[in-house]
Protein backbone atom coordinates (compact mmCIF):
# COMPACT_ATOMS: atom_id res chain seq x y z
CA UNK A 1 0.00 0.00 0.00
CA UNK A 2 1.39 3.04 -0.92
CA UNK A 3 1.32 6.06 1.90
CA UNK A 4 0.87 9.94 1.33
CA UNK A 5 1.42 10.48 -2.84
CA UNK A 6 3.73 13.82 -3.56
CA UNK A 7 0.94 16.58 -4.18
CA UNK A 8 1.93 18.95 -7.17
CA UNK A 9 -1.14 21.17 -7.13
CA UNK A 10 -1.50 22.58 -3.56
CA UNK A 11 -4.61 24.07 -1.96
CA UNK A 12 -4.45 27.62 -0.98
CA UNK A 13 -7.17 28.03 1.63
CA UNK A 14 -8.18 31.37 3.70
CA UNK A 15 -8.69 31.70 7.62
CA UNK A 16 -11.79 32.82 8.36
CA UNK A 17 -11.31 34.58 11.91
CA UNK A 18 -7.34 36.08 11.01
CA UNK A 19 -7.21 35.89 6.95
CA UNK A 20 -3.75 33.97 6.96
CA UNK A 21 -3.69 32.45 3.29
CA UNK A 22 -1.72 29.07 3.03
CA UNK A 23 -1.17 26.39 0.87
CA UNK A 24 -1.85 22.80 2.11
CA UNK A 25 -0.57 19.74 0.65
CA UNK A 26 -3.56 17.62 3.07
CA UNK A 27 -6.75 18.51 3.47
CA UNK A 28 -7.24 20.49 6.91
CA UNK A 29 -10.23 22.34 8.18
CA UNK A 30 -8.47 24.36 10.71
CA UNK A 31 -5.78 27.20 10.74
CA UNK A 32 -2.49 26.38 11.86
CA UNK A 33 -2.15 29.70 13.65
CA UNK A 34 -5.40 30.50 15.25
CA UNK A 35 -7.90 27.66 15.28
CA UNK A 36 -10.34 29.58 13.11
CA UNK A 37 -12.26 27.51 10.40
CA UNK A 38 -10.41 27.24 6.48
CA UNK A 39 -12.03 28.01 3.55
CA UNK A 40 -11.27 28.30 -0.26
CA UNK A 41 -12.05 31.86 -1.96
CA UNK A 42 -12.53 31.31 -5.72
CA UNK A 43 -11.39 34.20 -8.30
CA UNK A 44 -14.28 35.90 -8.44
CA UNK A 45 -12.82 38.01 -11.47
CA UNK A 46 -13.70 36.63 -14.07
CA UNK A 47 -17.27 34.94 -12.33
CA UNK A 48 -19.94 37.43 -13.28
CA UNK A 49 -18.98 36.63 -17.46
CA UNK A 50 -19.15 32.91 -17.19
CA UNK A 51 -21.94 32.72 -14.53
CA UNK A 52 -24.56 34.54 -16.31
CA UNK A 53 -23.46 31.98 -19.57
CA UNK A 54 -24.80 29.10 -17.49
CA UNK A 55 -28.02 27.71 -19.09
CA UNK A 56 -30.87 26.80 -16.49
CA UNK A 57 -30.56 23.13 -14.62
CA UNK A 58 -27.35 22.97 -16.24
CA UNK A 59 -25.37 20.58 -14.26
CA UNK A 60 -22.59 21.05 -11.36
CA UNK A 61 -19.68 20.18 -13.13
CA UNK A 62 -20.92 24.00 -15.17
CA UNK A 63 -19.59 25.74 -12.10
CA UNK A 64 -15.75 23.93 -12.06
CA UNK A 65 -14.62 27.40 -12.63
CA UNK A 66 -15.46 28.54 -8.74
CA UNK A 67 -13.69 25.15 -7.30
CA UNK A 68 -10.09 24.59 -6.77
CA UNK A 69 -8.75 23.97 -10.43
CA UNK A 70 -9.93 19.82 -11.06
CA UNK A 71 -8.59 19.02 -14.73
CA UNK A 72 -10.94 17.59 -17.03
CA UNK A 73 -9.81 14.05 -17.02
CA UNK A 74 -10.23 13.86 -12.87
CA UNK A 75 -13.83 14.98 -12.76
CA UNK A 76 -16.10 11.81 -11.42
CA UNK A 77 -19.32 12.51 -12.48
CA UNK A 78 -22.79 10.74 -11.80
CA UNK A 79 -24.93 13.51 -13.36
CA UNK A 80 -25.13 15.23 -9.57
CA UNK A 81 -27.00 18.44 -9.46
CA UNK A 82 -29.08 20.68 -11.85
CA UNK A 83 -32.08 19.90 -8.93
CA UNK A 84 -35.56 21.39 -9.97
CA UNK A 85 -36.60 24.04 -8.25
CA UNK A 86 -40.55 23.39 -8.24
CA UNK A 87 -43.42 25.60 -7.36
CA UNK A 88 -45.54 24.44 -4.90
CA UNK A 89 -48.68 22.69 -6.34
CA UNK A 90 -50.93 23.00 -3.10
CA UNK A 91 -49.24 24.57 0.06
CA UNK A 92 -48.50 28.08 -2.10
CA UNK A 93 -52.45 28.54 -1.84
CA UNK A 94 -53.21 27.25 1.42
CA UNK A 95 -50.22 29.04 3.28
CA UNK A 96 -51.19 32.23 1.41
CA UNK A 97 -47.47 32.93 0.28
CA UNK A 98 -47.61 33.41 -3.47
CA UNK A 99 -44.23 32.16 -4.39
CA UNK A 100 -42.85 29.24 -2.34
CA UNK A 101 -40.56 26.41 -4.09
CA UNK A 102 -39.45 23.30 -3.64
CA UNK A 103 -35.24 23.04 -4.34
CA UNK A 104 -35.69 18.89 -4.58
CA UNK A 105 -32.14 17.24 -3.88
CA UNK A 106 -33.45 13.75 -3.70
CA UNK A 107 -33.34 14.37 -7.41
CA UNK A 108 -29.32 14.13 -7.03
CA UNK A 109 -28.15 10.34 -8.05
CA UNK A 110 -28.00 8.35 -4.67
CA UNK A 111 -31.21 10.54 -3.53
CA UNK A 112 -29.07 13.92 -1.38
CA UNK A 113 -27.64 16.52 -1.80
CA UNK A 114 -24.14 14.79 -0.51
CA UNK A 115 -24.05 14.14 -3.85
CA UNK A 116 -22.28 17.75 -5.01
CA UNK A 117 -19.87 17.13 -2.17
CA UNK A 118 -19.02 13.47 -3.27
CA UNK A 119 -18.33 14.32 -6.69
CA UNK A 120 -15.68 17.47 -6.20
CA UNK A 121 -13.78 15.37 -3.03
CA UNK A 122 -13.60 12.47 -5.04
CA UNK A 123 -12.51 14.18 -7.84
CA UNK A 124 -10.07 16.34 -6.06
CA UNK A 125 -8.73 13.31 -4.10
CA UNK A 126 -7.90 11.73 -7.35
CA UNK A 127 -6.18 15.10 -8.97
CA UNK A 128 -4.23 14.67 -6.07
CA UNK A 129 -3.40 10.73 -6.36
CA UNK A 130 -5.24 9.56 -3.41
CA UNK A 131 -6.01 5.45 -3.58
CA UNK A 132 -7.98 5.82 -0.47
CA UNK A 133 -10.77 7.71 1.11
CA UNK A 134 -12.64 8.39 4.45
CA UNK A 135 -15.78 9.41 5.32
CA UNK A 136 -17.21 10.35 9.11
CA UNK A 137 -21.18 10.43 8.03
CA UNK A 138 -25.16 10.30 9.32
CA UNK A 139 -24.88 8.01 5.94
CA UNK A 140 -26.27 10.56 3.31
CA UNK A 141 -22.34 11.61 2.51
CA UNK A 142 -21.28 8.10 3.00
CA UNK A 143 -23.28 6.58 0.95
CA UNK A 144 -22.51 9.46 -1.74
CA UNK A 145 -18.83 9.17 -1.28
CA UNK A 146 -19.06 5.16 -0.96
CA UNK A 147 -21.26 5.59 -4.43
CA UNK A 148 -18.36 7.96 -6.27
CA UNK A 149 -15.52 6.04 -5.25
CA UNK A 150 -16.38 2.47 -6.28
CA UNK A 151 -16.77 3.99 -9.65
CA UNK A 152 -12.98 5.19 -9.72
CA UNK A 153 -11.79 1.78 -7.63
CA UNK A 154 -10.87 3.87 -4.86
CA UNK A 155 -10.80 1.98 -1.23
CA UNK A 156 -13.52 3.74 0.81
CA UNK A 157 -13.38 3.73 4.46
CA UNK A 158 -17.24 4.47 6.15
CA UNK A 159 -17.46 5.66 9.53
CA UNK A 160 -20.71 5.74 11.14
CA UNK A 161 -22.70 5.79 14.42
CA UNK A 162 -25.07 3.35 15.42
CA UNK A 163 -27.90 4.98 14.60
CA UNK A 164 -28.24 5.53 11.20
CA UNK A 165 -31.03 5.22 8.42
CA UNK A 166 -31.29 1.70 6.83
CA UNK A 167 -31.48 2.70 3.59
CA UNK A 168 -28.44 5.15 4.11
CA UNK A 169 -26.06 2.06 5.45
CA UNK A 170 -27.42 -0.54 2.63
CA UNK A 171 -26.01 2.01 0.14
CA UNK A 172 -22.75 2.24 1.81
CA UNK A 173 -22.43 -1.40 1.91
CA UNK A 174 -24.13 -1.90 -1.88
CA UNK A 175 -21.57 0.62 -3.43
CA UNK A 176 -18.64 -1.88 -1.55
CA UNK A 177 -17.04 0.58 1.05
CA UNK A 178 -15.39 -0.62 4.15
CA UNK A 179 -17.91 0.10 7.44
CA UNK A 180 -16.98 0.58 10.94
CA UNK A 181 -19.49 1.30 13.70
CA UNK A 182 -18.25 3.70 15.99
CA UNK A 183 -20.26 5.84 19.03
CA UNK A 184 -23.99 6.74 19.22
CA UNK A 185 -24.30 9.97 17.37
CA UNK A 186 -22.03 11.43 14.27
CA UNK A 187 -20.07 13.22 16.74
CA UNK A 188 -18.20 9.82 17.97
CA UNK A 189 -18.00 9.15 14.16
CA UNK A 190 -15.75 12.80 13.32
CA UNK A 191 -13.76 12.34 16.67
CA UNK A 192 -12.79 8.94 15.80
CA UNK A 193 -11.43 10.33 12.45
CA UNK A 194 -9.96 13.25 13.98
CA UNK A 195 -8.26 11.28 16.51
CA UNK A 196 -6.74 8.43 14.45
CA UNK A 197 -3.42 8.51 13.17
CA UNK A 198 -3.74 5.34 10.87
CA UNK A 199 -6.02 7.48 8.57
CA UNK A 200 -3.54 9.73 8.14
CA UNK A 201 -2.64 8.39 4.64
CA UNK A 202 -6.62 8.38 3.46
CA UNK A 203 -8.01 11.55 2.16
CA UNK A 204 -10.74 13.42 4.08
CA UNK A 205 -14.49 13.34 3.19
CA UNK A 206 -15.99 13.76 6.11
CA UNK A 207 -18.03 17.19 5.64
CA UNK A 208 -17.03 18.67 8.65
CA UNK A 209 -13.25 18.14 7.75
CA UNK A 210 -13.22 19.14 4.38
CA UNK A 211 -13.42 22.98 3.09
CA UNK A 212 -14.39 22.19 0.01
CA UNK A 213 -17.61 20.79 0.86
CA UNK A 214 -18.46 24.55 1.48
CA UNK A 215 -17.82 24.77 -2.03
CA UNK A 216 -19.84 21.70 -3.73
CA UNK A 217 -23.10 22.86 -1.72
CA UNK A 218 -22.68 26.53 -2.25
CA UNK A 219 -24.10 25.36 -6.00
CA UNK A 220 -27.47 24.81 -4.64
CA UNK A 221 -27.04 28.89 -4.26
CA UNK A 222 -26.15 29.77 -7.65
CA UNK A 223 -28.64 26.94 -9.27
CA UNK A 224 -31.83 29.02 -7.08
CA UNK A 225 -30.44 32.29 -8.43
CA UNK A 226 -30.53 30.52 -12.26
CA UNK A 227 -33.99 29.12 -11.40
CA UNK A 228 -36.08 31.69 -9.89
CA UNK A 229 -35.97 35.40 -9.48
CA UNK A 230 -34.30 35.84 -5.72
CA UNK A 231 -36.21 34.50 -2.99
CA UNK A 232 -36.74 36.34 0.27
CA UNK A 233 -36.31 33.22 2.29
CA UNK A 234 -34.19 30.12 2.33
CA UNK A 235 -35.51 27.55 4.73
CA UNK A 236 -32.80 25.10 5.46
CA UNK A 237 -32.11 21.73 7.91
CA UNK A 238 -29.24 21.94 10.12
CA UNK A 239 -27.44 19.53 11.39
CA UNK A 240 -23.69 20.41 11.43
CA UNK A 241 -24.52 24.17 10.17
CA UNK A 242 -22.64 23.22 6.93
CA UNK A 243 -24.81 23.46 4.57
CA UNK A 244 -26.57 26.90 5.62
CA UNK A 245 -23.06 28.22 5.60
CA UNK A 246 -22.59 26.74 1.89
CA UNK A 247 -25.54 28.50 1.06
CA UNK A 248 -24.66 31.95 2.88
CA UNK A 249 -21.04 31.43 0.93
CA UNK A 250 -22.66 31.27 -2.27
CA UNK A 251 -25.20 33.98 -2.45
CA UNK A 252 -22.14 36.49 -0.87
CA UNK A 253 -20.14 35.24 -3.64
CA UNK A 254 -23.37 36.62 -6.39
CA UNK A 255 -23.72 39.62 -4.25
CA UNK A 256 -20.13 40.46 -4.10
CA UNK A 257 -19.82 40.23 -8.32
CA UNK A 258 -23.55 42.38 -8.45
CA UNK A 259 -25.63 39.29 -9.88
CA UNK A 260 -27.64 39.73 -6.58
CA UNK A 261 -28.24 42.73 -4.69
CA UNK A 262 -28.70 41.09 -1.49
CA UNK A 263 -28.85 37.76 0.00
CA UNK A 264 -31.95 35.89 0.80
CA UNK A 265 -32.43 35.34 4.63
CA UNK A 266 -31.67 32.24 6.04
CA UNK A 267 -33.85 30.25 8.39
CA UNK A 268 -32.09 27.02 9.90
CA UNK A 269 -34.11 24.34 11.33
CA UNK A 270 -33.99 21.69 13.89
CA UNK A 271 -36.00 18.79 15.20
CA UNK A 272 -36.62 20.55 19.21
CA UNK A 273 -35.17 16.82 20.58
CA UNK A 274 -31.94 18.10 19.34
CA UNK A 275 -31.24 21.64 18.43
CA UNK A 276 -28.15 22.74 19.82
CA UNK A 277 -27.26 25.89 17.18
CA UNK A 278 -30.33 26.64 17.87
CA UNK A 279 -30.09 26.77 21.74
CA UNK A 280 -27.04 29.28 21.38
CA UNK A 281 -28.64 31.48 18.63
CA UNK A 282 -31.08 32.25 21.69
CA UNK A 283 -28.24 31.86 24.40
CA UNK A 284 -30.81 29.72 25.58
CA UNK A 285 -28.68 27.11 27.44
CA UNK A 286 -31.21 26.04 30.06
CA UNK A 287 -32.51 23.46 27.07
CA UNK A 288 -28.76 21.56 27.46
CA UNK A 289 -30.65 19.56 30.19
CA UNK A 290 -30.93 16.26 27.90
CA UNK A 291 -27.81 13.48 28.59
CA UNK A 292 -26.29 13.75 25.38
CA UNK A 293 -26.20 9.98 24.93
CA UNK A 294 -30.04 9.82 24.94
CA UNK A 295 -31.00 12.55 22.21
CA UNK A 296 -33.60 10.20 20.02
CA UNK A 297 -35.31 11.83 16.91
CA UNK A 298 -36.68 11.05 13.58
CA UNK A 299 -34.50 13.20 11.93
CA UNK A 300 -31.89 11.12 11.92
CA UNK A 301 -29.87 12.80 9.19
CA UNK A 302 -29.52 16.10 11.13
CA UNK A 303 -28.62 14.40 14.78
CA UNK A 304 -25.37 16.14 15.70
CA UNK A 305 -24.90 16.63 19.41
CA UNK A 306 -21.69 19.50 18.61
CA UNK A 307 -22.10 20.85 15.49
CA UNK A 308 -18.69 22.34 14.29
CA UNK A 309 -20.02 25.04 11.92
CA UNK A 310 -22.47 26.21 14.93
CA UNK A 311 -20.82 29.78 15.47
CA UNK A 312 -20.42 29.98 11.75
CA UNK A 313 -23.88 29.29 11.06
CA UNK A 314 -25.40 31.10 13.66
CA UNK A 315 -23.16 34.35 12.34
CA UNK A 316 -24.54 33.68 8.68
CA UNK A 317 -28.05 33.77 9.78
CA UNK A 318 -27.99 36.80 11.71
CA UNK A 319 -25.83 38.11 8.98
CA UNK A 320 -28.64 37.21 6.45
CA UNK A 321 -31.52 38.93 8.81
CA UNK A 322 -33.17 35.30 8.65
CA UNK A 323 -34.45 33.17 11.92
CA UNK A 324 -34.37 29.84 13.42
CA UNK A 325 -37.19 27.43 14.15
CA UNK A 326 -36.92 23.93 16.37
CA UNK A 327 -39.77 21.71 14.96
CA UNK A 328 -41.34 19.34 17.73
CA UNK A 329 -41.20 15.84 16.66
CA UNK A 330 -44.47 15.07 16.13
CA UNK A 331 -44.97 17.29 13.13
CA UNK A 332 -42.51 15.22 11.70
CA UNK A 333 -44.03 12.37 10.04
CA UNK A 334 -47.30 14.75 9.43
CA UNK A 335 -45.18 16.90 7.37
CA UNK A 336 -43.39 13.87 5.26
CA UNK A 337 -46.90 13.05 4.46
CA UNK A 338 -47.98 16.55 3.16
CA UNK A 339 -44.67 16.62 1.42
CA UNK A 340 -45.57 13.39 -0.24
CA UNK A 341 -49.68 13.83 -1.24
CA UNK A 342 -49.92 17.30 -1.77
CA UNK A 343 -46.62 17.92 -3.42
CA UNK A 344 -44.86 14.36 -4.71
CA UNK A 345 -41.52 15.09 -2.31
CA UNK A 346 -40.84 11.78 -0.41
CA UNK A 347 -38.28 13.62 1.61
CA UNK A 348 -36.54 12.46 4.79
CA UNK A 349 -37.38 13.63 8.33
CA UNK A 350 -34.76 15.85 8.41
CA UNK A 351 -36.19 17.93 5.02
CA UNK A 352 -39.62 17.41 6.24
CA UNK A 353 -38.82 20.06 9.16
CA UNK A 354 -38.84 22.85 6.31
CA UNK A 355 -42.37 22.64 5.90
CA UNK A 356 -43.60 22.46 9.52
CA UNK A 357 -40.61 25.59 9.52
CA UNK A 358 -43.39 26.88 7.18
CA UNK A 359 -46.12 26.67 8.36
CA UNK A 360 -45.19 27.76 12.16
CA UNK A 361 -43.32 30.77 11.30
CA UNK A 362 -46.73 31.43 8.73
CA UNK A 363 -48.46 31.29 12.08
CA UNK A 364 -46.34 33.90 13.88
CA UNK A 365 -46.48 36.15 9.99
CA UNK A 366 -42.99 35.77 9.44
CA UNK A 367 -43.87 36.36 5.68
CA UNK A 368 -45.52 38.56 3.65
CA UNK A 369 -48.04 37.21 1.23
CA UNK A 370 -46.06 38.65 -1.87
CA UNK A 371 -42.87 37.13 -0.28
CA UNK A 372 -40.53 34.48 -1.99
CA UNK A 373 -39.83 31.32 0.21
CA UNK A 374 -37.48 28.17 -0.90
CA UNK A 375 -37.53 24.68 0.70
CA UNK A 376 -34.63 22.77 0.82
CA UNK A 377 -35.51 19.29 0.48
CA UNK A 378 -32.05 17.71 1.43
CA UNK A 379 -33.03 13.92 1.12
CA UNK A 380 -35.23 10.93 -0.08
CA UNK A 381 -37.58 9.31 2.76
CA UNK A 382 -36.89 6.19 0.45
CA UNK A 383 -33.43 5.57 2.87
CA UNK A 384 -35.83 5.73 6.38
CA UNK A 385 -37.65 2.03 6.98
CA UNK A 386 -39.40 3.30 9.86
CA UNK A 387 -41.18 5.75 7.41
CA UNK A 388 -41.80 3.60 5.05
CA UNK A 389 -43.49 1.12 7.67
CA UNK A 390 -45.27 3.75 9.18
CA UNK A 391 -46.73 4.46 5.29
CA UNK A 392 -47.20 1.11 4.78
CA UNK A 393 -49.42 0.02 7.84
CA UNK A 394 -51.91 2.39 6.54
CA UNK A 395 -53.76 -0.02 4.52
CA UNK A 396 -57.19 0.96 4.06
CA UNK A 397 -58.42 -1.06 6.47
CA UNK A 398 -60.66 0.26 9.81
CA UNK A 399 -58.89 -1.56 12.45
CA UNK A 400 -58.94 -0.05 15.63
CA UNK A 401 -55.34 0.55 15.03
CA UNK A 402 -56.10 2.67 11.60
CA UNK A 403 -58.91 4.59 13.64
CA UNK A 404 -56.18 5.63 15.91
CA UNK A 405 -54.25 6.80 13.71
CA UNK A 406 -56.61 8.70 11.73
CA UNK A 407 -57.67 10.68 14.82
CA UNK A 408 -53.86 11.38 15.80
CA UNK A 409 -53.50 12.65 12.76
CA UNK A 410 -56.15 14.92 12.70
CA UNK A 411 -55.17 16.00 16.24
CA UNK A 412 -51.47 16.93 14.81
CA UNK A 413 -53.28 18.98 12.08
CA UNK A 414 -55.32 20.66 14.00
CA UNK A 415 -52.45 21.80 16.35
CA UNK A 416 -50.37 22.74 13.05
CA UNK A 417 -52.75 25.37 12.94
CA UNK A 418 -53.07 26.17 16.73
CA UNK A 419 -53.30 29.90 16.23
CA UNK A 420 -55.51 30.42 13.66
CA UNK A 421 -57.74 27.58 13.66
CA UNK A 422 -58.45 24.93 10.99
CA UNK A 423 -62.02 24.02 9.44
CA UNK A 424 -63.38 20.16 8.89
CA UNK A 425 -62.80 20.75 4.57
CA UNK A 426 -59.38 21.95 5.38
CA UNK A 427 -58.44 19.27 7.73
CA UNK A 428 -59.83 16.73 4.71
CA UNK A 429 -57.39 18.45 1.91
CA UNK A 430 -54.72 16.84 3.95
CA UNK A 431 -55.97 13.68 4.91
CA UNK A 432 -56.12 11.56 1.90
CA UNK A 433 -59.13 9.91 0.74
CA UNK A 434 -61.15 9.93 3.73
CA UNK A 435 -64.75 11.74 3.55
CA UNK A 436 -65.28 14.86 5.10
CA UNK A 437 -68.30 12.88 7.12
CA UNK A 438 -66.05 10.88 8.21
CA UNK A 439 -63.75 13.93 9.49
CA UNK A 440 -66.74 15.70 11.11
CA UNK A 441 -67.63 12.32 12.91
CA UNK A 442 -63.62 12.28 14.38
CA UNK A 443 -64.04 15.82 15.04
CA UNK A 444 -66.70 15.52 17.19
CA UNK A 445 -65.39 12.02 19.41
CA UNK A 446 -62.13 14.19 19.76
CA UNK A 447 -64.41 17.36 20.99
CA UNK A 448 -66.13 14.99 23.37
CA UNK A 449 -62.68 13.90 25.03
CA UNK A 450 -61.94 17.41 25.26
CA UNK A 451 -58.59 16.78 23.03
CA UNK A 452 -60.21 19.60 20.68
CA UNK A 453 -62.17 22.92 21.01
CA UNK A 454 -64.21 24.90 18.69
CA UNK A 455 -65.41 28.57 17.45
CA UNK A 456 -67.54 30.12 14.95
CA UNK A 457 -66.34 32.72 12.66
CA UNK A 458 -68.71 33.83 10.19
CA UNK A 459 -69.89 31.06 8.34
CA UNK A 460 -66.73 28.61 9.30
CA UNK A 461 -66.32 26.78 12.77
CA UNK A 462 -62.75 26.62 13.25
CA UNK A 463 -61.02 24.47 15.51
CA UNK A 464 -57.88 24.72 18.10
CA UNK A 465 -56.56 22.20 20.24
CA UNK A 466 -56.86 22.31 23.79
CA UNK A 467 -53.87 21.69 26.42
CA UNK A 468 -55.31 18.16 27.03
CA UNK A 469 -54.94 17.47 22.90
CA UNK A 470 -51.22 19.10 23.15
CA UNK A 471 -50.69 16.80 26.19
CA UNK A 472 -51.49 13.57 24.05
CA UNK A 473 -49.55 14.33 21.28
CA UNK A 474 -46.52 15.36 23.89
CA UNK A 475 -47.11 12.17 25.20
CA UNK A 476 -46.89 10.34 21.62
CA UNK A 477 -43.59 12.20 20.96
CA UNK A 478 -41.98 10.83 24.44
CA UNK A 479 -43.60 7.29 23.17
CA UNK A 480 -41.26 7.68 19.49
CA UNK A 481 -38.50 8.50 20.85
CA UNK A 482 -38.87 4.69 22.46
CA UNK A 483 -39.21 3.29 18.97
ZN1 LIG B 1 -6.30 31.91 11.46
Amino acid sequence: MRGNPIIKNPLTLTCIECGKKSEFRSIQHKCPECGGFLWFECKLEKFKDKFSKIKINNNFWDYNFTFPSIKKDFIISLGEGGTPCRASKSFSEKLNIKNLFFKDETKNPTNSFKDRAAALLVSHARSWDFNKIVCASNGNQGASIAAYSSLERIECLNIIPNEIDLGKKAQIIAYDSDLKTIGNTVDDAIDYVIDNNELNDYYQCTPELNPLTLEAQKTIAYEIINQIELPNWIIIPMGSGELLVSLWKGFNELKEIEIIKDIPKLIGVQSQSSSPIINDFFNNHKHKKESPKNIKSMALGILVQKPLYKNLAIKCIKDSKGTVIAIPENFIFPSIEQLIRDEGIFAEPSSALTLAAIQLLEQKQTFESKDSVVCLITGSGLKAPYILEAISSQTKTTGKGSIIITKLKILSQISLSSIKGITGTDIKETMGTISLAAIYQHLKELEIKGLISRKKEGKNVLYFITNSGKRVLDALDVLITLL
